[in-house]
């Protein structure tokens, strides 16, 4: 039994907790598929999935049981040695996503940093960059983790003030615009060993680049000798209707970063994977993580893979997602509240007819949790709303009629 009320645990994270999240206030207990509970066992329809981590639901059985059987046999050797799940784990994912290797890491922000190493050393070491001269080069809006030195390159100032010193060696170009990415190449070309970018900006507020833009700055890189690094760990794993978002444009990566739903939800997990001409300018002793690769982290991703596969959730994300803005542009062109969506997939936004630093978004995510529907603002006046890519029609159907209600009462 459980004896604490929403407002009891509410109060505890607000006193014993650091303050750097502002949730919406709701304590979940419980999850399964699209659905999460909170302590008092009301009900709601998931729509962050953990910021696209539980693409395959909550709680998935067959991710869950894959766990607890690893959880009972080993969890972590650390790599001093080799463990029984690490290899076969490497083979499926690279066969999965086709290269050469994979790097295991454990968050996102640490798989991200993993790729800005490698590119930095490949650029010394193969491309033959002058010493510490090496640039990498981003995109304005870019969100790539917390990290000391990805927060440099941010230009949110909320995720970087007094946090300074910055990192050098970085060059943010406006996102969407290959020209942009074009002109630095061009000035700088020589001593850029890598452009950093995401396929759909997610954090910043689901900015889809233009049709064409990914394929050109993949020409553009393989034209200056650059490696091409794409940060699918949000938009990754059947998020956006494809297993990557980059497969909409036939784009080959040099380096695929992977996090968030690679686990499913269960258990931190993230990779890095690149061809050997990249990969191996690293050698033992010059990067590494203590719970990186272990046999459980393994044991869980692969199932989470597998299960991607199996329940055709790409396909099921394409349409479904294609569904979902129909129905959403409809009250977008009813409701004077609401300005745009956009999206790919179930990776969606819908736009807030407000200015960016009104609450009304907030408000709305209020409104949305008291009818049953979790959601979150980022960036502005711009509320994600990404679902599990486990929920089915009939479910989304009930969502939007959640949504549709929500806007009617909203004041
Ligand atoms: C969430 C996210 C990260 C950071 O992942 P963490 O696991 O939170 O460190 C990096 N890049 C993108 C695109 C993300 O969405």
């Amino acid at each position: 039994m459980n004896t604490f009320t929403s407002q009891e645990l509410i109060d505890l994270e607000e006193k014993y907790g650091a303050h750097n999240y502002h949730p919406i206030p709701v304590v979940l207990d419980k999850g399964k598929e699209a659905k999460v509970w909170d302590i008092e066992g009301k009900e709601y329809f998931d729509f962050l999935s953990a910021y696209s981590a539980v693409n395959q639901g909550h709680c998935h059985p067959r991710i869950v049981n894959k766990a607890k059987e690893q959880l009972e046999k080993l969890t972590l050797t650390s790599r001093a040695f080799y463990n029984s799940e690490l290899g076969k784990y490497e083979q499926y994912v690279t066969q999965l996503f086709g290269f050469d290797k994979l790097l295991p890491m454990n968050s996102g922000a640490e798989a991200v940093e993993t790729a800005l190493k490698i590119a930095r050393k490949w650029g010394y070491e193969v491309k033959q960059i002058p010493n510490d001269e090496a640039i990498i080069v981003v995109c304005d809006g870019n969100f790539h983790g917390r990290t000391t030195t990805i927060i440099s390159f941010s230009n949110d100032e909320e995720a970087r003030k007094n946090f300074n010193p910055y990192t050098k060696g970085f060059i943010s170009v406006e996102y969407g615009n290959h020209d942009a990415l074009a002109e630095v190449f061009a000035t700088h070309g020589d001593k850029i060993c890598g452009f950093l970018v995401e396929p759909i900006q997610g954090e910043a507020g689901v900015y889809v680049p233009p049709a064409g833009y990914l394929k050109a700055c993949e020409t553009l890189c393989k034209e200056h000798n650059v490696l091409f690094i794409a940060d699918e760990i949000q938009t990754g794993i059947a998020r956006t209707g494809k297993m990557l978002a980059i497969d909409y444009e036939e784009v080959e990566a040099s380096m695929l970063i992977l996090g968030k739903a690679l686990s499913g939800g269960v258990y931190p997990v993230s990779a890095v994977l690149a061809n050997d001409d990249v990969m191996n300018v690293i050698k033992p002793g010059q990067h590494g993580s203590t719970y990186g690769g272990n046999p459980l982290a393994c044991a869980i991703a692969q199932e989470a893979l597998q299960v991607v596969l199996d329940e055709n959730l790409a396909e099921k994300a394409f349409e479904l997602g294609n569904f979902f803005r129909d129905e959403m542009q409809k009250m977008v062109d009813e409701f004077a509240l609401f300005k745009a969506i956009r999206g790919k997939g179930l990776l969606n936004a819908l736009l807030i007819n407000d200015t960016p630093e009104s609450e009304t978004a907030w408000n709305f995510c209020v409104a949305l949790a008291k009818n049953g529907l979790l959601a979150k603002p980022t960036h502005g006046n711009i509320i994600r709303f990404a679902p599990p890519l486990v929920i089915t029609k009939d479910q989304l159907i009930e969502c939007i009629e959640i949504i549709r209600k929500t806007a009617q009462n909203f004041k």
